[in-house]
């Protein structure tokens, strides 16, 4: 006989992992127990050495979505213990390994569809291995006290579940039934009571039959549904939340309705389906009838399937796919309270499906595409969030803010490197509060007093002015991170990589070091260190930030920069008379027109020389479009590059233009250039690489988003034998920021400052 000590570490909580190991312990007639710790699993076991290894293996391969990471064993003096136990929670200092909200299982689905189940048709159903988590818990470790479940007390018959350690539903914290759960009732926008119940869901069916747009409270906050198939009601929701042409994401009944609309890989199926069920980006098959109005001018169409029972409910009683977005005005955060959407949503939604489980924090539904190179995350929260993206290292705690635009917070402690969920832009005073409850939020959930707050270079981001506060309010340290060394480690960060690599940071736009507007950057990062080793050429961006929503101020000021002549017929082509005159004098005096480097504005200028659009409804729509332009052209060769032989490394913007601009007067098809100057950035990161010997090359920052580039620029440097990292499970856009300075944070800990 023999007794060991033994520490689980991973996801661990709230996925059932303490019934199985008393299964997997009872199963080999082994003594000791099992309860959570802190964020790990601790158990003792006693049994003959060879049962014990077979137990440890079997802990090691349990069942999605628990995952054990790691297993601490020790020996310990035997106590001829009889049986094995679950013992319960211990307050101790918690790692926050909390799992993410999960969609149903497949048990609870069965119950859901079996009309002699006690939970059939229970819009709140759930089990140990599923159901919502993260936007419930209100502390840890996580027990139903501390859940927003907390106040429906369980009937006799969930009781007897709860208690049974055999029982699927034994500790499943979230569990209800029809009797003891969470109730729907549909509200008219004047808060009127329209159904309870079955007949609540059924009378929001009806509305979506007859295109009427339903807000639904579904996990995470407020949901808008409409139906996808009619361009009416689609257009109708478009006007009403003033959404004029970003896509909107589709939610079908099921997978096989799913590849009527799309193609989709094995891989892309698998992430569709999985636990998390985001919204995946696919290809939409031109056969498919949904409304035109639900992604105009794109061939990507954003997919998801039911992540909750009574998604799947309303789904399946419809039988046809609905839009279904964010309940909130545009870049505002998530509605979440009843009250909230009705004063909020009145004048969009047309009924409302509520239900009365209070929502701990507002939950966006996650984005991703699915790649050669593995995920590429768009946007995190729903299903992702709170998990652990990456390993910490340091000894000191770091809060991170982020940046302005898909504002996250990053918490690092303990072993972990914590990345909240997506909250908002941060142009709203709504989207502001939700940035400082989240820091709140996470702070106390995971009980930390951080040592040092990170944020932007940038010292007008409110995410930056509280910092300062958040600072002095705790006595710690700031540490101000450049925008694009944030975007570069965040990705060491998620790959937990610590040696000097290039960084090809290609985004919209940052403050760097020399105060004007980086966004085309080659930097050297090592730990607490970045330099900037080249760079895109440098031209005016006309009228600041406003020339991000008006890509024809982005090509004027490129022409201006490398052909004036040109810049001239632009102006009076693109502007008319008087404005452009007066343009031309703003450049010309160097008014409101900072120098920049930003990839990210280039690509409007090219997608506005090229006429793809001169203004745009929603953020990075023209160079959207122009990546779905170039996708008829796959294989276009690159334009000619000039890049210096010396560093700085300066890519020259006058061959690039006059190159594109010749094609245009020669009538070449515009797709062609499109592709063209796609396959030349492709080019330029093959140079970069070639002049900065580093083992690894990273890629970072809202431009790799862009499927061309970020695919076949890693191709390309792959087969160079250079290592390529990009960002997967965190978002490459602005959304992965907070990570990045958290990590570049950590590594200042050690450095005197002044
Ligand atoms: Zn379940
Ligand atoms: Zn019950």
């Amino acid at each position: 006989m023999s007794r060991e000590r033994a520490r689980l570490h991973g996801v661990v909580q709230g996925v059932g992992f303490r019934p199985f190991a008393y299964r997997e312990a009872r199963r080999r007639e082994l003594a000791g127990w099992v309860r959570n710790r802190g964020g790990a699993v601790e158990l003792e076991v006693e049994g003959p050495r060879p049962l014990l290894d077979d137990f440890f293996d079997a802990l090691s391969k349990c069942p999605a979505p628990a995952q054990v990471e790691r297993i601490e064993r020790a020996a310990i003096a035997e106590t001829a213990e009889r049986g094995f136990s679950i013992q319960h929670s211990t307050a101790a200092a918690p790692e926050a390994a909390l799992p993410a909200d999960l969609a149903p299982c497949a048990d609870c689905e069965r119950e859901l569809r079996d009309p002699h189940d006690r939970r059939f048709a229970h819009p709140f159903a759930s089990c140990a291995l599923c159901g919502p988590r993260f936007s419930i818990v209100l502390g840890l470790p996580y027990d139903r006290e501390r859940t927003t479940m907390a106040g429906f007390a369980l009937c006799p018959e969930c009781r007897r579940e709860y208690e049974d350690p055999l029982d699927r539903r034994y500790h499943a914290e979230p569990i209800a039934c029809p009797r003891c759960g969470p109730q729907l009732s549909l509200l008219a926008p004047s808060g009127g009571d329209l159904g309870l119940a079955a007949r609540a869901l059924q009378l929001a069916a009806q509305a979506l039959r007859q295109g009427e747009i339903v807000a639904l409270r579904g996990l995470g906050g407020f949901q808008l549904l409409v139906d996808a198939q009619s361009d009416a009601a689609v257009q109708r929701l478009r006007e009403r939340k003033q959404r004029e042409q970003k896509p909107l994401a589709v939610l079908f009944p099921d997978l096989a309705s799913v590849r009527e609309h799309c193609e989709l890989s094995s891989a892309e199926e698998a992430v569709l389906t999985s636990a998390a069920r985001p919204i995946v980006l696919g290809r939409r098959r031109p056969t498919s009838e949904l409304a035109t109005s639900v992604a105009p001018g794109l061939s990507e169409l954003g997919v998801f399937l039911p992540s909750t029972p009574l998604l799947g409910l309303l789904l399946a009683e419809l039988g046809f796919p609905v839009v279904c977005t964010s309940g909130n005005l545009s870049g505002e955060p998530l509605c979440v309270d009843t009250a909230e959407a009705l004063e909020r949503l009145g004048a969009i939604a047309d009924v409302f499906l509520v239900h009365d489980r209070p929502i701990a924090r507002p939950l966006d539904d996650s984005v991703v595409r699915v790649g050669p190179f593995g995920l590429e995350s768009i946007r995190r929260a729903r299903g992702y969030a709170p998990l652990a993206v990456a390993r910490f290292r340091a000894r000191e705690s770091v809060l991170a803010l982020g940046a302005y635009q898909k504002c996250t917070v990053a918490l690092g402690f303990g072993e972990r490197l914590l990345l909240s969920q997506h909250l908002a832009d941060l142009d709203t005073a709504r989207g502001l509060r939700l940035l400082e409850r989240t820091v709140d939020d996470l702070l106390g959930f995971c009980r930390v007093t951080p040592d040092l707050v990170a944020c932007d270079l940038h010292p007008d981001y409110p995410s930056s002015t509280l910092a300062e506060r958040l600072a002095e309010r705790f006595g710690s340290r700031l540490v101000r991170v450049q925008h694009h060394h944030a975007h570069i480690a965040a990705v060491l960060a998620e790959h937990d990589l610590d040696e000097p690599v290039l960084g090809l940071a290609w985004d919209g736009t940052g403050l760097g070091d020399d105060r004007t507007i980086w966004g085309g950057e080659a930097l050297w990062v090592s730990g607490a260190e970045a330099r900037r080793l080249g760079h895109l050429g440098v031209f005016p961006l006309l009228g600041g930030d406003r020339a991000s929503r008006e890509p024809r101020r982005a090509a004027l000021g490129l022409l201006w920069a490398t052909d004036r002549a040109r810049a001239r017929a632009f102006a009076r082509e693109r502007f008319g008379e008087a404005s452009g005159a007066l343009l031309l004098q703003a450049l010309e005096r160097g008014i409101n027109t900072p120098p920049t480097s930003s990839l990210g504005r280039l690509f409007d200028a090219v997608a506005a020389l090229l006429g793809v659009r001169d203004s745009c409804s929603y953020e990075g729509q023209a160079a959207v479009e122009l990546e779905a332009l170039a996708e008829r052209e796959p294989e276009a060769p690159a334009y000619e590059l000039l890049l210096s032989a010396a560093p700085p490394y300066v890519a020259a913007l006058e061959p690039l233009t006059r190159q594109i601009c010749g094609d245009l007067e020669h009538g070449v098809d515009r797709a062609r250039i499109a592709a063209r100057f796609q396959a030349s950035l492709v080019e330029l990161g093959v140079a970069l690489a070639g002049r900065v010997e580093t083992a690894s090359v990273v890629l970072g920052g809202g431009c790799f988003q862009n499927r061309y580039l970020r695919r076949r620029l890693s191709a390309r440097l792959s087969a160079l034998g250079r290592r390529v990292l990009t960002a997967n499970q965190v978002p490459t856009n602005d959304g992965g920021i907070a990570l990045g300075q958290a990590w570049v944070a950590s590594r200042t800990a050690s450095e005197p400052r002044d």
